[in-house]
Parts: C-alpha cells; structure tokens; sequence
C-alpha cells in the first residue's frame, strides 16, 4: 500500500482543538488514525462506519474473528452501544471506579454496533481512555472510535509514534504523535455479562483493584494466565485474542519462570545454549542483571519491586530484542501479583518455550 502517512505532533497534556481537527476529518471521512492512549497507542477508525473498520484489520493483518474494543468519550456514549439495560448497575459502578482509565467492559452489543467491530460476537468491549489526546478526539469527532493497537497484528504492541511509524507508514492516513504511552500493556479486559464476572485479558487495572470494588474475588479465565501453546489443544477461548501467538519478536525468547532459585536457573539455561555454541541475550530485571554478573548483550526491566515501570517499557524491551543479534534470548519471569499478572501475558505469550 502507498498511503502518505501524516504526523501530527500534538501536546500530550492538552492538546488543542486546531491540532486535533485534521485527525478528526480523516475519521469523519472513513480513514484510519493512531493516536495515544494511556496503555498502548491504538488505531482508530469510526466504530459506527463497517468500512473503516474493515480497513483496521487490512492495515493490521489482524485475524478477523478477533474483536475490537470501542472507546468512548462519556458513559452515555458506552450507554448508546449496549444491548442490554439490566448491565447498567455493574457497568456504572466499575465505570465510577476506573474510568476512565485501563478497563474495558464487555458488555452485550446494541444492535447498531457493525458485526465487523465484535467480529460476529453479541458482545463488545468498551473503554474510555484517560489520555487527554485520546478522549479529546472522540469528543471532537462525537462518535465512538474502534481501536486495536497500532502494530502490525503478532509483534509486540507500540508505546511511541516511531513503533507505529515503524510497522504502518504507507498503510493508515495519519499518527496523532503524542509522546510515548504511561501504562505501557493494554487494558484490562472483563466480561461483565456473566455472573460473576470473568477477567479475560490481564491489563492496567489489576485483578487486586477489581476485587476491591466488585466486593469479591475476580474470576480468572485460564488463558489470561497461561496462554495456550500452538502444542497444548486450547478448547473455547472465550476472549479470541488470546488465542494467537503475539508480542513476539523473530529471536526466540526463552522465558524462565519466577520462582525459588530462579537466578540459578536463569545461569544454566544460559549455559546449556551456549553449550551448544548459540549466541544468547539477556532481557532480566535490574536485580537479576546485578546477580548474574555475565558478560552478554543484555537488555534491563527494570527493578523488581516496580512492576509499573516493567508495564511500562516491556513492549519497548521486546521490540529491542531483535536488534541484540543474538540465537536466542532467556528472558526473567516476575511475580504475577498487581499488574505482574499483565506482564507476564505478555511474555508468555511472546516466548517460544518456558522454563
Ligand atoms: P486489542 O484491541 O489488540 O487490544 O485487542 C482487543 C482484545 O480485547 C481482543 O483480542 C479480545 O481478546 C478482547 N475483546 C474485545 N472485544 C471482546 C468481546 N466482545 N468479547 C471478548 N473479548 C473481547
Ligand atoms: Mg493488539
């Protein structure tokens, strides 16, 4: 494809209308448009216009029975696209509690949300964003906007303009460039329609902080842990993300579990590739890189005891990974409490083996 692909730089923290204009008009007209949300930067299209949004999945190449979340601007808008009034006590108390911010609400589908939007599912996923950029351009266009993130559907998800130029210069119209992402994994997704709900894809807002306002535990789906292996038969996927391999980079990642005498482990998984004559990287914790003391490319974090900022700069860490150069990388588990959980479903799913 040979879109020109335009940059508007805006300010992160308040953007102006005139700034903003000109990626409204591309929307208005049917195109595509990456802007930054507080968790990865999406690619968005007029959730209302079928069309559009069948041009998100041909600039992504993302599977087309994985579904898009549709960000919105206010709760009356997330209103205007549920199916199913009875949804509205629990939507509202979530949305009190964390909206907006990184949760999306899987809530039953309003007849006029397009089959294209929930990929042939009754259900579909509401978020509205905090980042000022993002909800200031729904506002402006006063429509719902579908957004994936911005990368090309398997690698790992952009956190700054250069990743989204990286993989869809010439594919999409523009990129609202607003500096780079804080919470750096996506939203949290929770299917609301069940009782009790059922958290699908670990994200921003923890399972601990759900809990808190649901009054009680939070129902983990299994694959939001421990993704399904292209070996392992996966049975019903209930959120169809999570199906595919994702995140990865084109260097094998090799993912050591957290656990007692980890750091040992890491040191032999090490050896036994280099036994073999491979070439091996390190993509560690702060800590870990400390203990380890070896002398081979290696990519930090960040410090143990700050999951956010591992959150933060992980999908920037795996797109590094393959400019190491290396056969194969060991890569560090973390604990899976707080946002931990987000981590590593990401890195599981980005490594080709785990340990
Ligand atoms: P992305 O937009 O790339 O962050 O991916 C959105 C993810 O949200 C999908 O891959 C699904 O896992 C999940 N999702 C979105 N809509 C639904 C839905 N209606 N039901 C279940 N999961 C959903
Ligand atoms: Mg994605």
């Amino acid at each position: 494809m040979g879109l020109g692909t335009h940059i508007w730089q805006v300010d992160p923290e308040r953007p102006a209308y005139d700034e903003l204009q000109p990626a409204v008009q591309v929307l208005r007209g049917g195109g595509l448009v990456a802007f930054p949300t507080e968790t990865v930067y999406g690619l968005g299209a007029d959730a209302l216009n079928p069309d559009a949004v069948a041009r998100i999945f041909e600039a992504k190449g993302r599977p087309q029975d994985n579904p898009l979340i549709v960000h919105v601007s206010s709760r009356e808008m997330a209103y205007s696209l549920m199916g199913n009034s009875a949804e509205r006590p629990l939507l509202d108390r979530l949305a009190r509690a964390f909206w907006p911010g990184p949760l999306t609400l899987v809530v039953t589908a309003a007849a006029r949300v397009p089959r294209r939007v929930t990929a042939g599912l009754d259900t579909v996923g509401l978020r509205m964003p905090s980042h000022p950029v993002a909800l200031a351009l729904i506002e402006q266009l006063g429509r719902p906007v579908a957004a994936p993130s911005a990368n090309r559907s398997g690698v790992p998800s952009p956190t700054s303009p250069e990743h989204v130029w990286e993989d869809l210069k010439g594919r999409i119209e523009g990129i609202v460039a607003g500096g780079d992402c804080d919470v750096g994994v996506e939203s949290t997704v929770l299917d609301i329609t069940v009782t009790p709900p059922l958290l699908l894809r670990p994200g921003g807002v923890t399972p601990e902080a759900l809990a808190d306002v649901l009054g009680c535990p939070v129902v983990i789906d299994r694959h939001a842990r421990a993704p399904a292996s292209e070996k392992e038969p996966i049975g019903p996927v209930r959120s169809p993300g999570m199906k595919y391999r994702h995140y990865a980079p084109r260097t094998p990642i090799l993912l050591v579990e957290a656990g007692d005498g980890h750091v040992e482990r890491l040191r032999e998984v090490v050896g036994a590739h280099q036994a073999e004559g491979k070439r091996v990287g390190l993509l560690v914790t702060d800590e870990s890189a400390l203990a380890l003391q070896l002398d081979l490319p290696t990519i930090r974090m960040g410090p143990k005891s700050r999951p956010e900022a591992i959150a933060r700069d992980l999908f920037r860490n795996l797109r590094a990974v393959d400019k190491l150069k290396v056969d194969v990388v060991v890569a560090e588990g973390i604990d899976d409490a707080g946002v931990g959980l987000a981590v590593m479903n990401r890195l599981r799913r980005a490594a080709e083996a785990r340990v």
